[in-house]
């Protein structure tokens, strides 16, 4: 068995969209960056990653690439699902925590582990994802960006 952690961190912006997980949820900002800013994914393409020791996401994926504006980071997702494959693993479980002040993903957080368990082509019960304030402090806090954790476990087929 091989654990691998992620974390990634993107700031909020005006005019973007607020993509966690694949899911669009409702809110007056969104996050920045060169794909659709899936700050959840992208930790998650990072535990996988390095589970099975493959680098990160930066490498695989670069923001340079023009192929990469703007796409879902779903689809870099399934391509790492496919990369994991490859090497010989499968998954055992997800874990993850989008922390982020505002808005409450409890509504949506159902329809976000469906998306990611069909894309990852596993169960339901294998990904897990929390959400929590940062209690008001720091740039999280102050509404500034949104972070997330993640975590995850792969055997070896
Ligand atoms: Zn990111």
């Amino acid at each position: 068995l091989t654990v691998g952690i992620g974390y990634d961190v993107h700031r909020f912006a005006k005019n973007r969209r607020l993509v966690l997980a694949g899911v669009e949820v409702p809110h007056h900002l969104g996050l920045l960056g060169h794909s659709d800013a899936d700050v959840l994914t992208h930790a998650i393409i990072d535990a996988l990653l390095g589970a099975a020791a493959l680098g990160d996401i930066g490498q695989h994926f670069p923001d340079t690439d023009p192929r990469y504006q703007g796409v879902s980071s779903l689809q870099l997702l399934e391509q790492v699902k496919c990369l994991i494959c490859d090497k010989g693993f499968a998954i055992i479980n997800i874990d993850a925590t989008v922390i982020l002040q505002q808005p409450k993903l409890a509504p949506v957080i159902l329809k976000m582990r469906n998306r990611l368990a069909e894309v990852l082509e596993i169960g339901l019960e294998q990904v897990s994802i929390k959400a929590k304030t940062n209690e008001g402090l720091g740039f999280v806090g102050r509404e500034e960006g949104v972070a997330a954790l993640a975590v995850s476990e792969l055997r070896e087929l």
